[in-house]
């Protein structure tokens, strides 16, 4: 068994889309980033490279490469389900906490989960997805960011 633990922040500005696992929640104010942003996604990424100890999401995918420019965060987890089964390893289950003042995503949970499943190729009840706010501390509680943590479990 390999754990791997991941976490990830974006800034929140008006006139961008906010992916979430990649659904699109609907809200005025998106994830700022170089690729679409989807926070959930990147975190997710990063606690299966670790899992892997293959590094991290930033030397796979370089910011600085314009290929990622504007990417569906999508095709970066689809890689990374690529190298676990390569590694011939199984992804047990994630676990994840959302944490995002507004909009609410409690009732997007279910869609969420479901599109990270197909994502990742498993079946629904191995995703997890929490959400919870700042309670208005720090400048993720005022609005201004979204964050995610996640972990993950991989048989090998
Ligand atoms: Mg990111």
């Amino acid at each position: 068994m390999r754990v791997g633990f991941g976490y990830d922040i974006h800034r929140l500005v008006p006139g961008r889309r906010l992916m979430l696992g990649g659904f699109q929640v609907p809200s005025e104010y998106g994830e700022d980033g170089h690729s679409d942003g989807d926070t959930l996604i990147h975190a997710l990424v990063d606690a299966l490279l670790g899992a892997l100890a293959l590094g991290d999401i930033g030397s796979f995918f370089p910011p600085s490469d314009p290929l990622y420019k504007d990417i569906n965060s999508a095709v970066l987890l689809k890689e990374a389900v690529r190298f676990i089964q390569e590694k011939r390893a199984k992804l047990v289950n994630v676990d994840s906490t959302v944490i995002l003042e507004q909009p609410k995503i409690g009732p997007y949970r279910e869609k969420i989960r479901e599109s990270l499943a197909a994502l990742l190729e498993i079946e629904a009840f191995r995703v997890s997805v929490k959400a919870k706010t700042k309670e208005g501390a720090d400048a993720t509680g005022r609005g201004e960011a979204v964050e995610a943590y996640v972990v993950v479990l991989l048989e090998d």
